[in-house]
């Protein structure tokens, strides 16, 4: 028999009556034999609502305490789903983080999972029960609840299927699967059946928002087999896996792509807003100056994206523009600011928030030239202009105005033939 972790999102618990539909997914597996652990997110809405309690108690405040508020809607749901899986007559219990314990680092808001010890899973799942587990929140090494970023409890999913070594960590959701872009923006997206973990690592981190990056970091690390399926479907018209946890439901498997057999130039199409720009003219072109530049906003925690640094005419100075979050602008703002009084010599800055990121994704572009110049041909037949660049060997990003962003995703899902054909 085998061990499936199983993770329901927000939409998939957001009220007692889709917790019952999501606990007879559960049923279904163990009826068939198979172990299994729960993970679960908050009820959809919750964590919002907390995050906004702890901003508007104090717009600056304690970390560790935003963590234990907003680990609470996790928990919620645990013990919500337990219940129910009880009153269908399976047993089963919940756990916190701090119970398993799910170890993470220290950095709250954003820890990662350093180490998670099976045995009390094991234990527990050997005795038959079903260990259901708050997602996106574990303990420090100083014993305090940490988080792990927005959209976490798929990386706790697939973390946990990892330590118990489970045959399979299917991510219920309210869509059946990863499609060629998000299907709520372009209903014209397909599903993909199979997608490779770079693919699928690529369009995470690019704005599909569909698995959380980490997620699929470890996935692809730990060899973890992850399905992304439907909470929707009804659960007695969807086989139960087989015996060996071999897969026969419907859904999109993240494998490896030697598991692929039909590559495509172009897989996905992404986006992803609220990108803010900034541009430091004639900073001087010395060695070390890029370090100047973006040593003073990593130690301020500031992520920077995109970044292009222009050749200079006259080999002196040069300009360089990079992207960050819409929300981090004021602060980098400030930040540059102040080297520019101390370390960071450059003529002038400026800057804007509100572009869009759109990206095509494929491991065919490894063997195939031209999919970038053919992705800015296509944008400029819709009149859009782009700001900015950046490729690597799967993928190619612009810059756009964000107003262009969903014409831009439309227009290039056409332009690679992703549009599902009509009936
Ligand atoms: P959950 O609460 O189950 O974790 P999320 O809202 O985090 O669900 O992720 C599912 C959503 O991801 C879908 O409703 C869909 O709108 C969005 N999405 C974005 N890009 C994609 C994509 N390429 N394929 C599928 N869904 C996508
Ligand atoms: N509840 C958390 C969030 O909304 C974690 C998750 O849903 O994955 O970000
Ligand atoms: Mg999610």
């Amino acid at each position: 028999m085998a061990t499936i972790v199983m993770k329901f999102g927000g939409t998939s618990v957001a009220d007692i009556e889709r917790i019952r539909h999501a606990a007879r997914h559960v049923k279904r597996e163990v009826d068939a034999g198979h172990k299994v652990c729960v993970v679960v997110s908050a009820m959809s809405g919750k964590t919002n609502e907390l995050v906004a309690w702890t901003r508007e108690a104090a717009p600056v405040h304690d970390a560790r305490e935003y963590d234990a508020v907003v680990a609470s809607g996790e928990q919620v749901s645990a013990g919500l789903m337990s219940i129910v899986l009880q009153e269908m007559g399976v047993p089963a219990r919940s756990f916190a983080g701090w119970q398993v314990p799910i170890e993470t680092s220290d950095a709250h808001g954003s820890a990662r999972i350093t180490n998670i010890d099976p045995k009390l899973l094991f234990d527990r799942m050997s005795a038959g029960l079903v260990c259901v587990i708050t997602g996106f929140q574990g303990v420090s090494p100083h014993g305090r609840i940490t988080t792990l970023g927005r959209g976490g409890s798929d990386t706790s999913a697939v973390a946990v299927a990892a330590a118990v070594e489970a045959d399979r960590c299917d991510i219920y959701t309210d869509v059946d699967g990863v499609y060629t872009t998000d299907p709520r923006i372009v209903p014209k997206a397909r599903r993909i059946d199979r997608i490779s973990f770079e693919e699928m690592l690529e369009m995470a981190s690019l704005g599909a928002k569909v698995l959380q990056t980490r997620s699929v970091e470890l996935a692809m690390a730990k060899k973890v087999r992850l399905v992304v399926r439907s909470s929707f479907d009804d659960p007695d018209q969807v086989p139960p896996l087989g015996e060996n946890g071999d897969w026969q439901g419907p859904g999109t498997l993240v494998c490896d792509e030697d598991e692929i057999m039909e590559k495509q130039i172009v897989s996905g199409v992404t986006s992803a807003k609220s990108e803010a720009k900034i541009t430091l003219r004639g900073v001087k072109d010395n060695p070390g100056v890029a370090a100047a530049v973006f040593g003073p906003l990593a130690d301020a925690q500031i992520v920077v994206d995109m970044i292009v640094q222009n050749i200079s005419d006259d080999g002196k100075s040069t300009d360089i523009t990079f992207t960050i979050p819409d929300a981090e602008f004021d602060k980098a703002m400030t930040v540059l600011k102040e080297a520019g009084e101390t370390s960071l010599e450059f003529d002038s800055i400026s800057g804007s928030k509100g572009g869009a990121k759109i990206s095509v994704i494929g491991v065919g572009m490894r063997s195939h030239a031209g999919v970038a110049a053919s992705m800015f041909r296509a944008l400029s037949d819709k009149g859009i202009n782009i700001q900015l660049i950046t490729t690597s060997e799967i993928k190619t990003s612009v810059l756009i105005e964000e107003e262009y962003a969903e014409l831009a995703v439309r227009a290039l899902h056409t332009y690679y033939g992703l549009d599902m054909e009509e009936a």
